[in-house]
Parts: structure tokens; C-alpha cells; sequence
């Protein structure tokens, strides 16, 4: 993982979304409430992306968040 002035930016590079890591609680709502199961803990315990292409942009991530430390961006091809 990489992590830039305290934004997650997943196992994958081209993840979109940001989990910002001076924000985030791991309190697991986003992993909960994902309904495509795409957000995961991951080694430390912070949410990323493991299923990144089962993404339909819902924003339900970004929007349930109690942090707001969901930032969606950098969508390659949806126009929303
Ligand atoms: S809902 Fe927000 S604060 Fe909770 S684990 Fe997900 S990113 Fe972190
Ligand atoms: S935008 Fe929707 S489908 Fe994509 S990770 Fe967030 S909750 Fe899941």
C-alpha cells in the first residue's frame, strides 16, 4: 500500500477510492454498507478496495462515512 499526506491509496494504484488515514476510525460502516462488497480491512486495519471491479460508483461509501475519509476521484470512464 501506498499512503500520500495521510490519503490510503489501497492495494492497487489505481484504486479511487481514497481512504484518508488521519480521518478514518476503522469503524468497518463503509465495509458494511458497501453493497457490492468491495471494501475489505486490510492488514492494518485500515478499508481498501480488494474488489475494486465490482464498483458501481453508489456513493454510499463516501456518503454513510461518520469521518468523511472516503474521497471517491480519478474515475477512469463513468461519466456521473
Ligand atoms: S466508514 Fe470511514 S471511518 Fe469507518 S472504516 Fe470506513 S473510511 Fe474508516
Ligand atoms: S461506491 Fe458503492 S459500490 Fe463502490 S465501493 Fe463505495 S459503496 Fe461500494
Amino acid at each position: 500500500m501506498s499512503q500520500v499526506n495521510g490519503v490510503e491509496y489501497g492495494e492497487k494504484d489505481f484504486s479511487w477510492l481514497k481512504f484518508d488515514r488521519e480521518r478514518c476510525v476503522r469503524c468497518g460502516v463503509c465495509v458494511d454498507m458497501c453493497p457490492m462488497d468491495v471494501i475489505h480491512f486490510g492488514s492494518q486495519g485500515y478499508p481498501y478496495m480488494r474488489y475494486r471491479d465490482d464498483c458501481w460508483y453508489c456513493d454510499v461509501c463516501t456518503f454513510m462515512c461518520p469521518r468523511q475519509a472516503i474521497v471517491m476521484e480519478e474515475l477512469p470512464y463513468l461519466i456521473r
